[in-house]
């Protein structure tokens, strides 16, 4: 997972940059990246850790140009070090790239190999690398629509990108449209953004998503798109709704809070409690905790309350750190929980070793019983288009039925979301998502062996 984020033409391109990786901080914590142009040259820094600690008023301001790309990086593939930060930045023979991935290539390994077959020296592990070096080693380095072409059909996989090529600034989605990319207008200057919520922050206007196999060119003066491949089907994550996503955001095309709040409500349709209060597990089952209260006229309450100066719990890639963050992260409120039948709302299970422990701090604060309801079906299968899912052996879900799972985290009962009824809940028709971590169909082929060994680790 990563956001990204483009502008051009603007006088203040890097600060625009800078207020939309903001918005867009949930995207990835682990690293924060600006590149800018301006009379032929660029100027880019990036570093270890969250947007505010990157940047400050003095690197802003020495990032000249009426160009920028943004990056956050949320590590999938590639070991996180300050090497594998984006945007990824080359000259080459094709001039300046600068490249702002998000997604997950299914076939890196194979272009590597052939890319350093044919004498490519690479610097990093990244997929956005592959990129820059296909660019470099297109055909017609003349004409970049041909450029961008060869490239890009090239790629399997999952990629929404924002592309630095010389003067031009370039979107991209690939064809099944895995990851999200909308386009805004502010002040003349076009916009790309992973979500909605970035445009928002900065006053501009959301215009339309790119689309699946598009390709939009921004110049100076002027805009031009694409496609660049078709592709019968679409693959929409769907786990962005169910969490990825800021709720404030609408991605494909709609809106995630309203999408979250229907997974809830046909929850409480499938599998009602008769219970006290519902809660959610803050921040990311908020919405579909709401969703179930509504519908099953059960008083909301916070039982926990979250810690706001703690940040996700999944990014820091090392085990000791996340069991650190998950118990600085939320406090249980003895007041609320006394006595209580408590439904708590989750928006996903993974490894189940959080929800373990909030069961138990609930019980733990007074909480007669805790009925646990899931706003998606159980996570059996890795994702290989960029979600950080663990290996199989780790989703517990892959290995356990739901009854072992219950038990394992000491609820008194516990309910998924069933995927007809996820799927129906959803603002598009069903044809339209990618729900392989769900059923293991997988929408395009496999990653190519080498591949598959290193995302599923
Ligand atoms: P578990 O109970 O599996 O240990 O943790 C589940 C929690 O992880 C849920 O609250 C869910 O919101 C969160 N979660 C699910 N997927 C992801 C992800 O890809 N990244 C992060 N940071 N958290 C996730
Ligand atoms: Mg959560």
């Amino acid at each position: 997972m990563c956001g990204i984020f483009g502008i051009y033409p603007h006088k203040d391109a890097a600060r625009m940059a800078y207020l939309g990786l903001y918005a867009l901080q949930h995207r990835g914590e682990e690293s924060a990246g600006i590149i800018t142009r301006n009379c032929r040259r660029t100027y880019l820094h990036k570093g270890m850790g969250l947007v505010n600690d990157v940047f400050d008023e003095k690197n802003i301001r020495a990032l000249k140009g009426e160009m920028a790309v943004g990056h956050l990086r949320y590590s999938t593939t590639g070991s996180s070090s300050l090497k594998n930060t984006q945007p990824f930045y080359v000259k080459s023979k094709i001039g300046d790239i600068a490249i702002a991935h998000n997604g997950n290539l299914t076939n890196t390994i194979r272009l590597h190999e052939d890319l350093e077959t044919n004498g490519a020296l690479f610097q990093t592990t990244m997929d956005s690398e592959i990129i820059a070096h296909l660019l470099a080693h297109s055909p017609n380095k003349k004409d970049y629509k041909e450029a961008i072409t060869w490239s890009l059909a090239h790629l399997e996989g999952a990629y929404s990108l924002v592309l630095m090529l010389n003067d031009v600034l370039i979107g991209a989605r690939d064809p099944f449209g895995w990851r999200p990319l909308c386009l805004g207008k502010l002040d003349g200057a076009y916009i790309l953004a992973s979500e909605t919520c970035a445009l928002d922050l900065i006053g501009a206007q959301y215009i339309r998503d790119i689309e699946p196999g598009e390709c939009v060119f921004i110049y100076k003066d002027r805009i031009e798109t694409f496609k660049f491949a078709e592709q019968p089907r679409r693959a929409y994550c769907i786990f962005e709704y169910i969490y990825f996503a800021r709720p404030d955001s609408n991605i494909f095309g709609h809106n995630v809070y309203l999408a979250r709040k229907k997974l809830g409500a046909r929850l409480a349709a499938e599998f009602p409690v008769p219970a006290d209060i519902v809660m959610p597990i803050p921040d990311s089952g908020t919405y579909a905790a709401l969703g179930f209260a509504q519908a099953s006229k059960i008083p909301f309450e916070y039982g926990m309350i979250r810690n706001h100066y703690v940040g996700r719990t999944f990014i820091q890639p090392s085990q000791d750190m996340r069991d650190f963050r998950v118990r600085i992260k939320l406090n249980p409120l003895k007041e609320v929980l006394a006595g209580k039948k408590v439904v708590i709302i989750e928006d996903s299970i993974v490894r189940g070793t959080t929800s373990k422990r909030r069961v138990r701090a609930l019980l733990e604060a007074g909480a007669k019983e805790v009925h646990m309801r899931v706003s998606c079906p159980p996570l059996r299968f890795p994702c290989y288009y960029g979600i950080d899912f663990p290996t199989k052996k780790e989703l517990i879900a892959f290995n356990h039925d739901i009854a072992w799972i219950r038990d394992f985290i000491g609820a008194s009962s516990l309910e998924y979301l069933s995927l007809e009824g996820m799927l129906s809940s959803m603002p598009l028709p069903k044809e339209n998502f990618c729900t392989a971590c769900f059923t293991g169909d997988y929408p395009a082929s496999a990653p190519c062996r080498l591949c598959k060994e290193s995302l599923e680790r």
